[in-house]
């Protein structure tokens, strides 16, 4: 691939001005609407034959949160597409004042794995809603899914508008030594580093939505039967795969009993007493990963689960007590089916052990007492989170979604990602009929109606 060429090409044709009008953002948004309707199917199969991911689990989670976005951001693009008036200030009366969004021009989106699909074209959305030309990266890891996505989106729209580029870090690299107007980036914060590196040298902007550990919390007024419900349902989603999964839980150390129950129970609710039959369950998605995960299984006593098949990559839904001290569990993110459970006596020790590790991308708490839900929430810094409930938070558009710290910097979905590959001009207007004389020299006298104006 001639990442040069390729830039230049859409260099050209984001210059020739073909992006910017509102109409061709929107014809094209309904292009990738119908392209994913039209091939749902082979869509389902590719993500399907590179980790076992069930199809309701591919549509709620990848082509549904897709069409969804495309329908919002359809119906509001006009609006926040148009030049939006801001208040004047005396010091430059009179004059009209308004915002005009451009497009940054050739934007570079670089994808992980976990959510092939969705974490590939949802940036894509907003790009394409700002009025960008868009490179995208998927992951060299689910190579089905690339294939697929590649094939169908070089058919459906032109190369010098949308490429997808096939390929691994090699490519990456070459693509990061370009010289794009904006990258958006998503997956670990080690190849976060090493795409800020490469942005710096030609100043690009970026957005980094990263990884991490996402605490979660049950304190002894939670509903315990719920709560063990949503986690479970969060944790084992996608197999564990999930960067905003739960990582670790936290719980009051009166309940754990009674909670743990009920977190083998909701295990062995949704999947069976053998996950591995369970046409719902996914694998982890190569070799290495499993590696890595299977080496988090000796850093506690197994509650639950522990049981692996390397040749089918598959791990039980696992949960993990009396956790050695500093153990990679608890210092690395898991990012897999294991969850290890951390008992607390008072929820300020739960607060300390967040705040002692990097702000987290996510955080979650289970609780009825309105003061717990507000302490955590004002104690602690995280990316987004919800209360009672983990992930789902994701499917509102109207959240922005994205990390602070470590975890990443800049947001989306929903209007958010208009704004992100948006840059926002500011444009006062004067008018000729007035020009008061402050400014100008000489300046004898005209200080302290300076200081009267700016105080
Ligand atoms: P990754 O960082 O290994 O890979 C992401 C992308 O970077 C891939 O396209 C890959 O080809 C490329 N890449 C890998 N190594 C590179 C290198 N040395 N130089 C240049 N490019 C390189 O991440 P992953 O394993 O695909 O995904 C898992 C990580 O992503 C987890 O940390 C997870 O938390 C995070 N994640 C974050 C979000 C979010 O929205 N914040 C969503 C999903 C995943």
């Amino acid at each position: 691939m001639d990442t040069a060429r390729l830039l230049e090409k859409q260099r050209t044709y984001f210059r020739s001005g073909a992006t910017k009008s509102v109409e061709f953002r929107i014809h094209q948004l309904q292009t990738l609407k119908k392209l994913l309707s039209e091939h749902e199917d082979e869509l389902f199969e590719a993500v399907y034959a590179d980790f076992k991911k069930p199809e309701l689990e591919t549509y709620a989670t990848e082509l549904g949160i897709l069409h969804n976005e495309i329908s919002y951001t359809i119906r509001n693009l006009k609006n926040w597409a148009k030049p939006k008036r801001l208040k004047g200030t005396w010091i430059n009366f009179p004059s009209s004042n308004y915002t005009i969004a451009e497009p940054y021009g050739a934007v570079l989106v670089i994808a992980p794995w976990n959510y092939p699909i969705q974490l590939a074209l949802l940036p894509l959305v907003g790009a394409i809603a700002a009025g960008n030309t868009v490179v995208v990266k998927p992951s060299e890891l689910t190579p089905h899914t690339t294939s697929v996505l590649s094939r169908l989106m070089s058919k459906w729209f032109k190369e010098e508008f949308i490429a997808i580029v096939e390929g691994g870090v090699e490519t990456n690299q070459a693509l990061l030594s370009e010289d794009f107007d904006h990258i958006f980036f998503t997956g670990s914060s080690r190849v976060g580093k090493i795409v800020m590196e490469a942005a710096s040298k030609n100043l690009t902007p970026v957005t980094l939505e990263l990884g991490g550990k996402s605490p979660c919390i049950v304190d002894d007024t939670a509903d315990l039967e719920t709560a063990a419900k949503r986690i479970a349902w969060g944790k084992f989603l996608n197999a564990g795969q999930t960067c905003v999964a739960p990582d670790y839980i936290m719980v009051k150390a009166s309940v754990k009993d009674k909670f743990l129950e009920y977190l083998k129970e909701s295990i062995r609710s949704f999947y069976g007493v053998n996950a591995k039959l369970s046409p719902d369950y996914p694998r982890i998605v190569n070799e290495d990963h499993f590696g890595r995960l299977v080496s988090y299984l000796s850093d506690g006593e197994i509650y639950y689960g522990g049981k692996t098949d390397q040749e089918e990559c598959y791990i039980e839904p696992t949960i993990l007590t009396d956790i050695k001290e500093r153990a990679p569990v608890m210092e690395e993110e898991i990012f897999g089916p294991i969850v290890p459970i951390i008992t607390f006596n008072d929820i300020g020790e739960a607060i300390d052990l967040i705040n002692s590790k990097p702000k987290p991308l996510a955080l979650y708490v289970f609780t009825r007492e309105k003061e717990t839900e507000d302490r955590i929430v004002e104690k602690c810094s995280f990316g987004s989170g919800a209360v009672n409930d983990v992930v789902a938070h994701l499917g509102n558009h109207h959240l922005p979604f994205g990390g602070v710290g470590k975890s990443g910097m800049g947001a989306y979905h929903g209007k958010k990602s208009f704004d992100t590959f948006s840059h926002f001009k500011g444009i006062m207007k004067k008018p000729l009929w007035l020009d008061i004389p402050f400014r100008y020299a000489p300046y004898k006298g005209k200080l302290k109606w300076i200081k009267k104006i700016l105080k």
